[in-house]
């Protein structure tokens, strides 16, 4: 019984030692500088992502029309609420609308490629550099020839 309690209390130990860094990181993680990505950057990052993600699939024919409205409209929600959590952390003063969300997003296509791929004159849509035709509409794009 001695031994077992003993063992018990040094694996108990052990965990402790093991977790407490971590919390330490977690409650860190809350008072950290603007220049690193705070929780509510991050959770805005995830569902604009998601949301990119979606509408790629929904574009490259791997989701039909109704589950790409519906998961559209989720995150869209999600990243509704993320924004403005964002807002109120930075103590910004203002409302934030779904343009923004499209912003975001534009921003978060523009970043992926390092250069803002060509815009849609028929729709707007932001295509990937060096596309030849929208993915959303199908309009041609003028040829970026690079090299
Ligand atoms: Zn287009």
């Amino acid at each position: 019984m001695a031994l077992f309690l003993g063992t018990a209390m040094v694996a108990a130990a052990v965990v402790i030692f093991i977790i407490q860094p971590v919390a330490k990181g977690i409650h860190a993680s809350l008072e950290r500088a603007e220049d690193e990505l705070t929780e509510t950057e991050a959770r805005k990052r995830v569902a604009l992502l998601a949301l990119r993600d979606v509408e790629y699939d929904f574009l490259a024919g791997k989701l039909d029309e109704n589950d790409y409205r519906s998961l559209k409209g989720e995150l869209t929600a999600e990243a509704l609420a993320a924004l403005e959590a964002d807002e109120k952390a930075r103590e910004q003063v203002g409302s934030v609308g779904p343009e923004d969300v499209e912003a975001e997003i534009a921003a978060i296509r523009m970043g992926l490629h390092g250069e803002a791929g060509a815009g849609c004159p028929d729709c707007g849509f932001v295509n990937e550099s060096g596309s030849r035709f929208c993915s959303a509409c199908g309009h041609a794009l003028q040829a970026q020839v690079s090299g």
